[in-house]
């Protein structure tokens, strides 16, 4: 069966996601309004971008319920760098959280201004070197009882897993031109693997 990805295409770096999604063979879904909720999906795309505008909408257009609902009941989320702040159940350097699905602590746009952005490899899972580009992104600073640190770069966590919530700090869409690895991943949770 196909998989069919809800992509939340609010605000941010949606379409690359759509794009190696559909190159892989899922069928994709914008979701732009509680409407597009309501059809069933095996999995859900929260893409980079500003997490404070994200949250907002989420709550302005009425989608949040229907959401936070559907992560918290075991559907598939693959959560890039402001996704990953909008999974987080605590923020060390912001009060406000979003979906709180999962038990890790981020700090938000915690390289500082120097460091903003970057590009490196890494190990991820059982993968040897993936490249990772980070863009004013958060890192991981402390994960909960039953997440899987996939992978570390400088001593940070900069991607965990917890059941079939996937969370990224960096943005695998930007660098499918030398790895579709991360999409292929969760394209596998997707399907059960
Ligand atoms: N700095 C952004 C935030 O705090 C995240 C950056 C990104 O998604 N590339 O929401």
């Amino acid at each position: 069966m196909t998989a069919k990805i809800g992509v939340l295409a609010l605000q941010g770096a949606f379409i690359e996601h759509i794009q190696v999604l559909q190159d892989l063979g899922a069928e994709t879904v914008e979701l732009r309004q509680a409407a597009d909720l309501q059809q069933e999906l095996t999995g859900l795309v929260l893409p980079g971008g500003e997490s404070t505008v994200q949250g907002k909408l989420l709550h302005d257009l009425g989608m949040y319920d229907a959401l936070r609902e559907q992560i918290a009941a075991g559907l598939p989320v693959l959560a890039t760098c402001a996704g990953m702040i909008l999974l987080a159940e605590r923020l060390s350097n912001d009060d406000k959280v979003h979906f709180a699905t999962m038990p890790i602590t981020v700090r938000r746009n915690a390289y500082g201004r120097q460091l903003g952005s970057f590009r490196t490899h890494a190990a991820f899972g059982s993968l040897d070197a993936i490249p990772m580009t980070f863009i004013r992104a958060p890192y991981i600073e402390q994960v909960g009882e039953g997440v899987q640190v996939l992978a570390e770069v400088d001593g940070k966590i900069v991607a965990a897993q917890y059941g079939k919530q996937l969370a990224l700090a960096f943005h695998p869409e930007l660098d499918v031109a030398e790895s579709t690895a991360v999409h292929e991943y969760f394209l596998g949770i997707c399907e059960g693997n």
